[in-house]
């Protein structure tokens, strides 16, 4: 069952000070359909070279003081077969929108993935495509798709993004990518400059009209050389809220406590778990480049030291009360 609280009753949860029902609630909703079970990603942040130029990201074009890098499809490809020794069985390949990497080049690395570990799910979150991109890379054998709608609000959509970008391009992508048959991930920042509460409603009611299989979210985190470089960060109190709404609105769902999570409170990933987040993201970009990916400022990383089930990783998700697993990890059947 889907509970949809109405708006009013919707910022009372965002910003409770008492959360300990919701996320209780939450907690036992995710029991009910995951049991205790959380998926890993190895994450691999392949290019940190962009076209676009969104305010609040670190690596938007305009930022000059970023060093840029590119890994070797067969670095990549290498990567996700040392991952699949540890235990990975999803890579989730994230790049800023680097026109190097054309369509062939894509479908090149998802090949390679999947002809070697063919039981493996590939997650792309490489930015907005033409439909018939996506369904090349559908067809090579990637069946997720991460694309934030990063807010669902016009106005503020305009103030977060260059006027190249547009709101109805994004949710015409994520469209596109559940007709082809993708796995799709929406989600938004939480505290991006200029967001009301109603923004955040907002984003709420779309994902609602989307039904999206993944849902990330994190505190929005200023990054330097960018023009949002002196603003705020969002709340980890009011992101962790709306981990547990979010898991009571769409229990299915698989939700990342998310690395920035881990960036704004040493425990925030572990919080993010209690209160209602199913999947964790360690890093498997090389440690050479990892700190290049800088979409903001003191970007945190998880790392998994010895595999999936057996490390400090494994450990600190156990005395939590929950158990990271070996599995695809794909979403539960929802309509
Ligand atoms: N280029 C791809 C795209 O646009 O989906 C993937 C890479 S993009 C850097 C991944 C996500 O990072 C964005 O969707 C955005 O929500 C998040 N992000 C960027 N800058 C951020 C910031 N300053 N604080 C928190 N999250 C940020």
């Amino acid at each position: 069952m889907n509970i949809f609280p109405d708006d009013k009753e919707l910022k009372r949860l965002i910003t409770l000070e008492d959360p300990a029902p919701l996320r209780e609630t939450a907690d036992k909703l995710r029991r009910e359909w995951y049991g205790t079970d959380v998926y890993v990603r190895g994450l691999i942040e392949f290019s940190n070279h962009c076209k676009n130029n969104c305010r609040y990201c670190g690596i938007r074009a305009g930022n000059t003081s970023v060093q840029r890098y590119r890994l070797a499809e067969e670095e990549i490809i290498a990567l996700t077969s040392n991952g699949y020794g540890q235990g990975f069985r999803t890579f989730v390949l994230q790049s800023g929108e680097d026109p190097a990497f054309d369509d062939e080049s894509i479908c090149r690395i998802i090949r390679g993935i999947k002809t070697s570990h063919p039981d493996c799910a590939v997650t792309l979150s490489i930015g907005e495509k033409p439909e018939e991109s996506y369904r090349k890379y559908f067809e090579a054998g990637a069946s997720r798709y991460l694309l934030r709608h990063e807010t669902a609000d016009e106005a503020h959509y305009r103030r977060l993004h260059p006027e190249t970008m547009s709101l109805g391009n994004r949710k015409q992508c994520l469209r596109n990518l559940k007709k082809i048959g993708f796995q799709v991930g929406a989600g938004f920042m939480v505290g991006s400059p200029y967001q009301t509460l109603d923004n955040l409603v907002a984003d709420l009611r779309f994902l609602q009209e989307l039904q999206p299989d993944m849902i990330g979210i994190g505190p929005f985190i200023p990054a330097k050389g960018t023009p949002f470089e002196n603003e705020p960060q969002g709340s980890l109190q009011m992101t962790l809220n709306l981990i547990s709404i979010l898991r009571i609105m769409f229990p299915y769902a698989l939700i990342p406590a998310t690395t920035a999570l881990g960036s704004v409170d040493p425990d925030g990933m572990i919080l993010g778990l209690k209160a209602g987040a199913n999947v964790l993201m360690p890093n498997l970009t090389p440690p050479d480049v990892r700190k290049l990916y800088s979409i903001y400022d003191n970007k945190s990383s998880i790392k998994e030291e010895a595999t999936v089930t057996d490390g400090s990783l494994s450990e600190l998700v156990r005395s939590a009360g929950y158990r990271i697993v070996i599995d695809r990890g794909d979403v539960k059947s929802h309509s």
